[in-house]
This record gives structure tokens, sequence and C-alpha cells, in this order.
């Protein structure tokens, strides 16, 4: 049947879960906490032992919610599940990176988490205002260097408060930049990746240089914000359709499999039962090297997410 794509790869501290459940939902949308910690019960459930968190989502309280019922009902221990967070731009200053951690330490309810990265590489003014704008609306930067906030990171690997540290949305010279100066490498990139941004040249970079990567809106995310008809969508394409009838997976299985056999970590979001029990049975088929071509034909540099209120500050990565 399926070969060729492990069901974890290695990290510092454990295995790290090639399968992951993301959790960014709407901020501030009525709900989406319950919605959230259901999900995250459901994919426990159904077998996920990898949960994609950040502080910015505002919903770690219920992923450690979550987590905690399913430690106490038996369903897993805290060691059999993979737990990523990420470090807010409000909080770059070295001298807050550690107390930064241990708040999300508090939502997740946990004494340290697997993974820890820093969400972005430009910082924001310090505080716990995490968009912070002049009366203008203009949105108030901070000049922390990504490079110092790192050091500060490597740290947190010493006292134990995380198990490995890497990097999310950064540029190749912003990586080399880390590299150059880093005592812990970073392990573990997570970008944006699905088939109409494939990213290529920073993954095989980030591979290169020992980094496993972690494929972000693997799904080119359906239901995003900004959504506009004229956006391409993967559940419209003819040549998904073709392949998933031949398969007889549907198109998100699909497009999972594809960026696994590209060697790229996922890690889907959703809050439907039966997706998410969808999403994970991705190991009983495989992509034939004529069908991976077809889907990365559909490749077209189309970036979702700019976070374009940071577009002026130095250390803007797109
Ligand atoms: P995504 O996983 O590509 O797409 C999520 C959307 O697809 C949801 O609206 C979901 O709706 C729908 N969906 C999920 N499975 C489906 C299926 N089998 N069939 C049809 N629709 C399906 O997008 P994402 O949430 O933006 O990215 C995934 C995760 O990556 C995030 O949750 C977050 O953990 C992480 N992320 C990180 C960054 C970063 O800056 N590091 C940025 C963006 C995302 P339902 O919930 O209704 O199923």
């Amino acid at each position: 049947m399926s070969s060729g794509v492990p069901l974890t790869v290695p990290m510092p501290g454990k295995p790290y879960p090639t399968v992951g459940l993301g959790t960014f939902t709407l901020l501030g949308k009525t709900g989406a906490s319950e919605e959230v910690a259901n999900a995250v019960k459901v994919a426990i459930a159904e077998g996920y032992r990898h949960v994609d968190c950040a502080f910015v989502y505002g919903n770690e309280k219920a992923v450690g919610d979550a987590i905690k019922a399913k430690i106490e009902d038996g369903t897993i221990t805290r060691n059999d599940i993979y737990i990523t967070t990420k470090i807010w731009n409000t909080y770059h200053n070295p001298e807050h990176v550690e107390e930064a951690l241990r708040k999300s330490l508090r939502g997740l309810q946990t004494d340290c988490v697997d993974l820890y990265l820093m969400h972005w590489p430009f910082a924001y003014k310090d505080g716990d205002n995490l968009f912070p704008q002049d009366a203008e609306g203009n949105f108030l930067f901070a000049d922390h260097d990504y490079v110092d906030t790192w050091k500060a990171m490597e740290k947190l690997v010493g006292t134990g408060l995380t198990k490995a540290i890497g990097l999310s949305n950064f540029n190749k010279k912003q990586i080399e930049r880390v590299l150059e100066v880093a005592t812990v490498k970073p392990s573990n990139i997570q970008i944006e990746i699905h088939p109409y941004f494939l990213n290529e040249e920073l993954v095989s970079f980030c591979q290169l240089n020992g980094m496993t990567v972690t494929a972000y809106a693997p799904l080119a995310n359906p239901s995003r914000v900004l959504y506009v008809e004229s956006e391409p969508n993967i559940f419209e394409e003819p040549i998904l359709k073709d392949i998933s009838a031949a398969k007889g997976k549907s198109i998100a299985q699909v497009v999972l499999r594809f960026l696994l056999q590209r060697g790229v970590v996922v890690i889907p979001k959703s809050i439907n039962q039966a997706r998410i029990k969808e999403n994970k049975q991705l190991f009983d088929f495989d992509l034939t090297e004529s069908e991976m071509q077809q889907v990365a034909g559909l490749n077209r540099n189309f970036r979702l997410f700019r976070e374009e209120m940071a577009i002026r500050h130095k250390h803007y990565a797109f």
C-alpha cells in the first residue's frame, strides 16, 4: 500500500508526527474556544498526536483543557502528544521571551512544550496588546532583532521549558542570520505551503540545513477571511477532482498526501469531526510520480498569508 511517508520525523526531544491538527480559528469569534476544545478532543480520539497552537490564536487554554481531559480519561499521556506553540510579535524583547512561553504553558496547562517557534521575524511594540496601533491605525513596531530573540529562545531549551525551538515565516536571508549565531540550531520551520504555493526553494534550503519543514494552510485555507471568488480553490480544481475520483480519496486527502510525499509535515485545521478524521487517513494510498507532477502543476506563487500590517517593518519577510 502506502510507502515512503513516515508517521513521525526525528526532532530533539521526541519524534514529530507528520500530521497534526491546526488550531487557528477566527480571533474573537464567538464560541471559537469551545469549537477548538471539541476539535482537539475529537482529534485525539481519532489518533492525532500533534497539535499546532500559537499564543496569538487566543485559545491555548481551550487546547490545554482538551488535552487535560483526554489525559484524565486515559486516552493519552502528556508524553504521547506533540505540542507546538509560538511566541507572538509583542514579546520579542529578549527579556520577555521566557515570560511569553510561561504564559503559553499556563494556558496549555503543561510544564513544557515540545516545540516553540518564533511566529514572525518582526517585532511589535512590547506588551500585552497583541496588535498595538496608534490613533491613526498605524501598527506600532519595536526594533528588537530576531537574532537576539533567538538567543533568548535558546535559553528556554536549557531550562527545559521547551524541547526544541524553531522559526516561522522567515525568509532565506533571515534564516541564514539565525544560523550564523545559533548555538541551538532551529529544528523546524513552519511556512505556508500548498499546491498554489510550493515554496520549493525555501523548503530545500531549510531541509539542507537540518530543519524539518511544516506546511501551514496546507489546504490553501478554503474558508480564509479574505476569500474572494477570483482566488483559486483546491476543491474546484479539475485535476484534483480527477485524481480524487481515481483514488477514491477526497480532494483534501489528495492534497495532504501530495505534501507528505514532498517531505513536509502537514497541520490541516478542522473543527468538523468527519473532516478531522478524513485529514488523518493519508497512509493507505500513494500518488504516482505523474499525479505528483500534475498537482505540482497548480503552483502559481500564490501566497495567502502576508501579514501586511508589518509591511513597513525593516524585518518584513516577504
Ligand atoms: P487550512 O488547514 O489549509 O484550511 C483550513 C480550512 O479548511 C478550515 O476552514 C476547514 O473548515 C477547511 N477544511 C479542513 N479540512 C477539510 C476537508 N477535509 N475538506 C474540506 N474543507 C476542509 O488552513 P489554516 O487553518 O490557515 O492552516 C492550518 C494551520 O496552520 C492553522 O490552523 C495553524 O495552526 C497553522 N497556521 C500557521 C500560520 C503561521 O503564521 N505560522 C499561519 C496560518 C496557519 P472546517 O474547520 O469547517 O473543517
